[in-house]
């Protein structure tokens, strides 16, 4: 079996490997495709095509109608730590903020996270509440396509044949009044994938503290996403229905974590039983949402809100 290696330096010259050569296949930080290989877990593909030094998937922009534009080689350690992000797109932030170890943060890259397909991708729940679409292309084609349905299984995209390219995700403005925190169950601090993961967006109406203690303000709208406990990231709308004209409180959060552990499917494997999984979504729904509503009444959650959430009552 021949291997082949192409290290393209502009977005067309990739595109033309990818169109080609069937069995090519891109590589960003090869945190995931490169040691999932060297842990057994898959074979390297036979063709890779590495894009990490292609200037048009890297950098982020502004946009004018308030979003913003991440390249796919964007880092998690930019992402945990970029002003915008950590002030306007803090579950973002959050999620990146946790992912496996610094090398790993400075390594891997948004655009791997959301192509591997894995049902533990921290950023994904962050991006799916944020209502964020992604550009896939082809060399003869371009679409948009919301990140929650670029997913279809475990390691399985939407993306099409020769369609093998995510260049940048574009994340909406954040409504005024509102507050974002992904939450997550690990096992221990770093080197670690969620057991559960729920990330919680909350635009409040009024004024109030998150934690309800001035029970003033309404939740005008909330969205809730949840990681590793189905085959692809899932948001949890009967839990979002029941917090819309709420005072945002813990017994409100409380319910909505049953509503969403009630609907939701988890499978047990060598991590966690699917009931001890089902008892934490409503653990980790709650805390994801106290600090979401906070963070919309203006308190400071610090990031990332899962070591906040782990260390004080709710
Ligand atoms: C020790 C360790 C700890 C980790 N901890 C976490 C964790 O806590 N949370 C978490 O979510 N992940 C974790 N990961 C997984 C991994 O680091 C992330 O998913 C990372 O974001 C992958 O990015 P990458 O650039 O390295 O992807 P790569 O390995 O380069 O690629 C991953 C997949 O995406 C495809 N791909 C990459 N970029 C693109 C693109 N622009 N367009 C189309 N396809 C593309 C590749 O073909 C491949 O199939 C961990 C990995 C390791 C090794």
């Amino acid at each position: 079996m021949s291997h082949r290696w192409a290290a393209p330096t502009a977005l067309a010259d990739a595109l033309g490997v990818l169109a080609t050569d069937p069995g090519a296949r891109p590589v960003a930080g090869g945190t995931d495709l490169v040691v999932g290989s060297r842990q057994g877990r898959r074979p390297l593909p036979d063709s890779i095509v590495a894009i990490d030094r292609i200037p048009e998937l890297a950098g982020q922009r502004a946009d004018p109608d308030g979003s913003l534009v991440l390249g796919a080689l964007t880092s998690h350690a930019w992402l945990a730590s970029a002003d915008a992000v950590v002030s306007s797109w803090t579950a973002l932030a959050d999620a990146a903020a946790i992912v496996g170890s610094p090398a790993t943060r400075g390594t891997g890259t948004l655009g791997g996270n959301i192509m591997n397909a894995s049902p533990a991708a921290e950023t994904v729940g962050p991006l799916i509440v944020a209502g964020a679409v992604a550009t896939l292309v082809s060399s003869t084609a371009k679409r948009q396509l919301a990140v929650a349905e670029v997913a279809t299984g475990p390691g399985r995209t939407a993306a099409t044949a020769g369609e093998l390219l995510l260049t940048e995700v574009r994340v909406p403005a954040p409504p005024e009044g509102s507050g974002s925190a992904y939450v997550r169950l690990e096992y221990r601090a770093a080197m670690e994938i969620a057991v559960v993961g729920a990330t919680a967006f909350v635009a409040l109406d009024g004024s109030a503290g998150g934690d309800g203690s001035a029970a003033r303000a309404t939740i005008r709208e909330a969205r809730i996403a949840l990681t590793a406990v189905a085959p692809t990231i899932i948001r949890a709308t009967a839990a979002e229905e029941r917090l819309a004209g709420r005072s945002p409180d813990a017994a409100a959060f409380a319910a909505a974590g049953q509503a969403a552990a009630a609907a939701a499917s988890p499978i047990s494997d060598v991590r966690a039983s699917a009931e001890y999984r089902r008892a934490m979504i409503e653990v980790v729904v709650a805390r994801a949402l106290s600090a979401a509503a906070r963070r919309a009444a203006g308190e400071d959650v610090p990031v990332p809100a899962s070591r906040w959430a782990h260390g004080q009552e709710v």
